[in-house]
């Protein structure tokens, strides 16, 4: 059950976040428009069925007429988990002072990629770069794991990379357990609504965020696992890789399993 002004709410946060993001142009009721205009949300108790979709009410006076560019009005939905979509989880998490790194990030890391995607890479937090730009994955770690991808035959836009938690931990430590307790309902409902085919997990926190097991990554590696239901295959992080070059193999042996399993073949390497 939602309350209609955290909806309203929610949806200023989302514009703003747009914004943020360079868009100029979105699709939204002129009922809601008109509550974020002049702030005057009744303190009304309407609430929306979790599965029903919102339905706005009806305006106390007639509407201004839309102008000729005014698209019809785009409801928001809302599921179990009290996110309709994607961009309603981004938009949770760009609010999110759940725990203690909201006060020390600059920007929160979503996630980036396809909204169907087969394959979901899931790192361990943001570095620096990351929580510079607000992308998952920038910099050195992040341009090897898309050669990775590449290699397998996707691109970034074809997969969805995120990581356990959204916001960075200062000096890049690592993140503690009660921070990824607090966090990963994020990335449960990302994984929920997203689907993917198979989870790629990407170093020892990601394996224990995802599944609560702690043995060393160079012990799990290789060995499928299941999350939720999804098909979980547990390897080296990137970052890892870069300081162990001759673990390179392992990591591509790891990656094949997961590509024979989505019935693709690995294109053959292009010789530097
Ligand atoms: S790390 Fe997760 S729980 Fe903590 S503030 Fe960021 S989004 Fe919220």
């Amino acid at each position: 059950m939602t309350n209609l002004n955290n909806i309203v709410n929610d949806i200023e946060q989302y514009l703003k976040h747009q914004i943020e993001e360079g868009e100029t142009n979105t699709e939204i009721s002129q009922d809601i428009m008109e509550k974020l205009s002049n702030k005057t949300i009744p303190k009304t108790t309407t609430t929306v069925s979790d599965s029903t979709p919102a339905t706005p009410t009806a305006p106390a006076k007639p509407a201004p007429t839309p102008t000729k560019t005014a698209k019809p009005a785009t409801a928001v939905k809302v599921n179990a988990t009290g996110c309709a979509d994607m961009d309603a989880i981004t938009l949770k998490i760009s609010s999110c002072t759940q725990c203690s790194l909201a006060k020390t990030r600059t920007n929160t890391v979503p996630g980036q990629g396809s909204n169907s995607p087969e394959i979901m890479f899931i790192g361990e937090a943001p570095g620096a770069k990351e929580d510079e730009q607000g992308r998952p994955f920038v910099g050195r770690s992040g341009n090897f794991l898309e050669k990775m991808i590449v290699a397998m035959g996707y691109s970034r836009e074809t997969v969805f990379i995120g990581n356990i938690l959204k916001c960075r931990p200062p000096d890049n430590r690592k993140p503690t357990q009660e921070e990824i307790d607090i966090c990963i309902p994020y990335l449960k409902q990302q994984i929920a609504v997203l689907k993917p085919k198979v989870i790629i997990a990407l170093g020892a926190t990601s394996v224990k965020g995802l599944l609560g097991k702690t043995p060393a990554i160079s012990k799990l590696r290789g060995e499928w696992q299941k999350f939720e239901g999804i098909p979980l295959m547990p390897t080296f992080h990137p970052a890892y890789i870069l300081r162990n070059q001759s673990k390179k193999g392992e990591l591509w042996a790891d990656l094949k399993k997961v590509l024979t399993f989505l019935g693709k073949t690995p294109p053959p390497i292009k010789k530097q």
